[in-house]
């Protein structure tokens, strides 16, 4: 089994991607502002409104993709797959349907096959962020496909 698995590199700094859908911005910013001496030793990614929200509100850098809606889930979704971004906090909506859902789906899904840590709420985005392994180096097992095509 061991060998359908390939070991990502983690280092001690981390590439946050941060998502908030519109109702749940307020609450992803509340989060980022308690946080943010923790959060200012990585470096932070979002989609365009919620990132360029951050960095106006908190002075953070944020590099912001385009907004959700216009292709920012797809644009972080296709840095997860390059193995750019370490770790997802998501707050997205559980109360209204939102028009890209196709997209949010993909970068959940991607997400979870890049075996990233994943935060889709408040508690869980505190415990991901005091967890010891944020700020030191970790390897993440990854399914390697092709080795079990191979087989
Ligand atoms: P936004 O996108 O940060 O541009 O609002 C978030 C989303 O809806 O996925």
């Amino acid at each position: 089994m061991a060998e359908t698995y390939q070991r990502v590199p983690m280092g001690a700094v981390k590439r946050i991607a941060l998502i908030a859908h519109d109702n749940r911005k307020q609450d992803l910013l509340d989060w980022v502002r308690f946080n943010r001496e923790a959060l200012a030793r990585h470096r932070l990614f979002a989609t365009g409104t919620t990132g360029n929200l951050i960095a106006r509100e908190t002075g953070l850098d944020v590099v912001a993709f385009k907004s959700g809606p216009l292709g920012g889930d797809v644009q972080i979704g296709a840095k997860i797959v390059e193995g750019e971004i370490d770790a997802l906090i998501f707050f997205w909506d559980p109360l209204e349907a939102q028009p890209h859902d196709p997209d949010i789906k993909a970068l959940l899904r991607i997400a979870v096959l890049a075996n990233i840590p994943v935060a889709c709420n408040r508690a869980t985005a505190d415990f991901l962020l005091s967890s010891p392994l944020m700020t030191s180096e970790y390897e993440r097992m990854v399914e390697d496909y092709g080795a079990r095509l191979r087989r």
